[in-house]
């Protein structure tokens, strides 16, 4: 693999995404195992200043042009296989988010190279590259092999450590000159989602209730475990359904993936659709009174009980522990 690697920086509104940095952390360590060099691609109009925070990329390229700001997924494809031709890169790693979703697929078809999808593992082993694509809301996961290391891959939100690919110091960036075509679909205006009170996207500790939690009321129990210990409280989709909480702070499928350092599920059976939300927690601590709740599978530790119990004792015991 001793083409270049070239990650596409994803930015949102002027701000780099933590996509970004968690493909460049993946793409140093790939790097570092074939000796391919490790290149990022900006595109859009304010791509300049954004280069600076590239620093874990041994170069940056930037396409600066109006046309790619906030653009359809097959303008951003064919400005970036103007760069895959233009580096020689051999591999080429996007984000696998709302933002990025299409221009794996539509830059295969340009380039002829192979695309994976919802890839979460990538590794270097005796010459060879392997992904491993998440399917089926993580039920199965395939490895698949990439001939010569050569492919695009889509990689998985919050499957690499985002500090990885956070470098002090200014990489070398190239300006490429492109022909950009007018894109077919025009971007008319951002309208701003619903904002929660709290972005437990971003938080180190989270308290997850699940319908084992049983009335409104009771949610109350889990705000006061989460107080003492600085954290969040989030929920499994039944408590959201019922409107105990608000939408911001549902975890799933259908709501948010959250990368926490703890995650306490407390009176959460585990489905696919909730575990998919929560399983690249830490740590994931599950409390239920059914002991072969599918949740016990794959927490790290488990307590077979009852939260309605538990959560008045354990709030008060690390009240006291910490008043020491
Ligand atoms: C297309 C689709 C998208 C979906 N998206 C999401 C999503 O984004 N997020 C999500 O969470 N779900 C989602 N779901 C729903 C999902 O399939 C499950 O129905 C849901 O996750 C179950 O929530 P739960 O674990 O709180 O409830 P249940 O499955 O009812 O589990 C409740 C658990 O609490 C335990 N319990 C009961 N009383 C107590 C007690 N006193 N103490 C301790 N434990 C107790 C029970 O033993 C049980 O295990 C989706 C479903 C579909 C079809």
């Amino acid at each position: 693999m001793a083409n270049p690697i070239l990650v596409l920086a994803e930015q949102v509104r002027g701000e780099l995404a933590d996509i970004t940095f968690e493909m460049l952390g993946a793409g140093r360590a790939l790097a570092i195992a074939s000796g391919a060099p490790l290149y990022a691609a900006l595109l859009g109009s304010e791509a300049a200043p954004l280069a600076a925070k590239l620093g874990a990329a041994d170069k940056v390229f930037t396409v600066e042009h109006p046309h790619l700001d906030l653009a359809p997924a097959g303008t951003v494809a064919a400005a970036l296989k103007g760069l895959v031709d233009h580096t020689q890169a051999g591999l080429v790693l996007l984000g696998c988010t709302n933002v990025s979703l299409g221009i794996g697929s539509m830059l295969a078809a340009h380039s002829g190279l192979p695309l994976v999808n919802f890839c979460r593992a990538i590794t270097f082993q005796a010459g060879t590259l392997t992904c491993t694509s998440q399917l089926f809301g993580g039920k199965i996961l395939s490895d698949v092999k990439l001939a010569d290391g050569r492919g695009i891959v889509s990689v998985y939100p919050g499957a690499f450590p985002v500090d990885a690919g956070k470098h002090d110091g200014t990489p070398p960036v190239e300006k490429v000159d492109l022909a950009v075509e007018a894109p077919k679909a025009v971007f008319k205006r951002y309208v701003e989602p619903e904002t929660g009170d709290v972005d437990i996207t971003k938080q180190d500790v989270l308290v997850g209730v699940g319908r084992g939690i049983q009335t409104q009321d009771n949610v109350q129990l889990a705000e006061d475990l989460a107080q003492i210990l600085g954290g969040a409280v989030c929920a499994s989709r039944p408590v959201i359904d019922q409107g105990w909480l608000p939408l911001s702070r549902q975890v799933g499928k259908s709501g948010m993936t959250v990368k926490p350092r703890v995650y306490l599920a407390l009176g959460i059976s585990g489905a696919p659709e909730h575990w998919e939300g929560m399983q690249n927690a830490q740590c994931i601590i599950a409390v239920n009174t059914d002991p072969k709740a599918p949740i016990f599978d794959g927490a790290h530790y488990g307590v077979v009980g009852d939260v309605l119990e538990l959560l008045p004792v354990l709030t008060e015991k690390i009240k006291a522990r910490k008043a020491t």
